[in-house]
């Protein structure tokens, strides 16, 4: 049997629970967006962290160093947002060739620091190494928040309306466009800056965390299909998504009409959009609509709808079922 037999996600449960009885009351450890560490009765700290590889993550060729440094900060922050919780501070290790300009890591250090001043998370510490060929970085991010803040991917309930905090597709469609050596100007390139620069949704986090509403969340890594999944089966519910609800940018749409690209299948399968995938209660669902926009002067698109039943997700498109295929999944 080989890694890609059993991919990402086969390999962490088998690992994962031999570490379980390790893990003393009150601390979470694997299989939500963070770590949860108490500091005491009010608040806890969560830890996150990303890695990012070359020629796997990211292609040198195709990415400044300045998006790059961006980059791997914003995805680490972006699992930060979904807890609900401040960042505090951040860790940097990275793997370099000896032979890279060091105006290349100049670059890489003024994109880290881009969004580091933005989210006021200073860099505390990390390691830095030779490697023999390719890049690779890995960021940990350390965050704060009370404790009855915490939104977990476990929290969803039947009757809950699923909701996301921005467009869907964007960042996949900028990565075949840049794959495709497309992303020159224009609407091309705006969709390629998605893909290189993600912004972490710290503050819509942060407020939706504070509403006793909200019950789940987590953030758009892998894509939907496979991220919508994973509060499903940590909820142990079912889903419904409505694909004709899916917010989808008119860069998307444009891009997607004249390249014959099936707009849903970036939609929900092409991930690192890095948006929040949220549920909420049906009950408060202009209220928290109406709210969100005033404070952040967009959409809460709803696109679907929890159920009892097996946790999987149904896709629909006006009212008739259909087969969509996955989201990313490492070794897969
Ligand atoms: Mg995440």
């Amino acid at each position: 049997m080989k890694l890609s037999d059993i991919g990402e996600f086969g390999l962490i449960e088998r690992f994962a629970p031999l570490f379980k009885h390790l893990i003393p009351e009150g601390l979470e450890g694997i299989g939500d967006d963070c770590a949860i560490i108490p500091i005491n009765a009010e608040e806890s700290l969560v830890i996150t962290t990303d890695l990012l590889v070359e020629d796997v993550h990211f292609l040198k060729e195709h990415i400044l160093p300045r998006e790059l440094g961006w980059k791997s900060l914003a995805v680490s922050l972006s699992d930060i947002a979904s807890m609900g919780a401040t960042p505090v501070g951040s860790f940097l290790s990275i793997a370099l060739p000896e032979n890279i300009p060091v105006a290349w890591t100049d670059e890489f250090f003024n994109g880290y620091h881009d969004l580091s001043s933005k989210e006021s998370t200073p860099l505390l510490g990390g390691d830095t190494t030779k490697s023999p060929d390719k890049i690779v970085v890995n960021v940990t991010v350390v965050g704060k928040i009370l404790n009855k803040y915490i939104k977990r991917r476990s929290g969803a309930k039947p009757g809950d309306l699923i909701a996301v905090t921005g467009y869907l597709g964007d960042s996949a469609a900028g990565l075949k466009l840049i794959l495709l050596d497309m992303a020159k100007e224009g609407v091309s390139s705006a969709l390629a800056r998605s893909h290189h620069m993600p912004v972490p949704h710290i503050k819509e986090g942060k407020w939706l965390s504070s509403l006793a509403e909200v019950h789940a969340m987590m953030d758009v890594s892998d894509g939907i299909s496979s991220d919508l999944d994973h509060i499903m089966k940590a909820s142990n519910c079912h889903a419904e998504v409505w694909l004709e609800k899916l917010p989808v940018s008119d860069h998307l749409t444009k891009v997607s009409l004249e390249n014959g690209w099936d707009i849903y299948s970036l939609a929900t399968g092409g991930g690192e959009d890095y948006v929040l995938l949220l549920t909420i209660d049906k009950n408060m669902e202009q209220e928290i609509k109406n709210e969100f926009f005033k404070l952040f002067g967009k959409e809460l698109y709803i696109i679907g709808e929890v159920k009892e039943g097996l946790p999987c997700v149904d896709w629909m498109l006006n009212d008739e079922k259909v087969d969509l295929c996955k989201g990313f999944n490492h070794f897969g």
